[in-house]
């Protein structure tokens, strides 16, 4: 059977939040969509996957929501489910930045460019590009020539930027992330502090990918995705390459792993073999942690 990945979000006001969610987590139910869905007071950011049919029945009852009449939904084919449960949840923030003053994209964000604007923006000679994303997201594929931000969350970018990045305020910057909600609201937090040019990647990284003119160009590896699937590709040209590397051999590899330690979750890069020979970990502490996922699975120890 065929199935579909639906990515959307919208920053739209949702007055009650609380009740709206138990609303939509019986809704969802009642289609037997699998995913996660994160509804907050600032709008609604989602992933879900299904049947076509069932994921057409989704789209069509959001549409008959003024709220949501106009939301955007990426579109991807696979070949099951890529979660295991349904999921909807409440949160302060539909990505989570908290900010001391936060941002409403709705008021304040960078310039939108279109995936065929992004790619001429990136061939500009005085343009610096900024990846909004973590480093485990950016060592597995990210655009030439792309700023790594050194940070593990979202979360931590803004502090990040106002150490390392302030000498671009004059500068045009263009910044992406996934599916474009962390720079909604990340550009706007830009242009809060002084930047002048920000312009911002419209519908994100998969959006790029999918285009028909741009076909994912000036982007190398792969992209990482918050789903079973961990990894999708971008560059649909003969000029695809690997990128990521192992964390301990240095080799081309493309499989993200979590640190075996529960207590730790780190994503690594990390080829079969080491994964084997560090029991899955980042460190030796992890490795020797009582309660090691992979010495679990594999019965190591009694
Ligand atoms: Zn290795
Ligand atoms: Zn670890």
């Amino acid at each position: 059977m065929d199935y579909r990945v639906l990515l959307y979000y919208k920053y739209v006001q949702i007055e009650d939040p609380e009740s709206f969610m138990v609303d939509h987590k019986a809704m969802c139910d009642e289609i037997g969509l699998m995913g996660r869905i994160l509804v907050a007071h600032e709008g609604i950011n989602g992933t879900v996957s299904g049947t076509v049919e069932q994921t057409n029945q989704y789209v069509e009852a959001m549409r008959n929501d003024k709220r949501f009449s106009d939301m955007i939904f990426k579109i991807e084919e696979s070949e099951g489910h890529a979660f295991r449960k349904m999921k909807v949840k409440v949160k302060p923030e539909i990505v989570h930045l908290s900010l001391e003053d936060d941002v409403n994209p709705n008021q304040t964000t960078g310039k939108h460019l279109s995936p065929k604007e992004f790619y001429e923006a990136l061939q500009d000679e005085d343009v610096v590009i900024l990846d909004a994303r973590n480093t485990y997201e950016y060592d597995l594929g990210h655009f030439r020539n792309a700023i790594r931000p050194d940070i593990e969350t979202f979360r931590e970018l803004p502090d990040w930027i106002r150490k390392n990045f302030s000498q671009y305020k004059d500068k045009k910057v263009l910044t992406y992330c996934t599916g474009g909600i962390r720079c909604e609201k990340f550009s706007g937090f830009l242009v809060n502090e002084g930047f002048k040019d920000v312009s911002q990647l419209e519908g994100g990284i998969i959006s790029y990918g999918y285009d028909p003119e741009v076909k994912g160009r000036l982007w190398d590896g792969k992209m990482y995705v918050f789903d079973d699937r961990i990894s999708v590709p971008v560059n649909r040209t003969e000029e695809a390459t690997v990128v990521g590397k192992c964390y301990y051999c240095d080799q081309p590899e493309e499989r993200v792993v979590k640190c075996g330690n529960p207590e730790c979750n780190k994503h690594i890069i990390m080829c079969d073999e080491c994964e084997h020979e560090h029991y899955r970990s980042c460190s030796t502490e992890c490795k020797e942690h009582e309660w090691n996922r992979y010495v679990k699975e594999h019965s190591l120890k009694s």
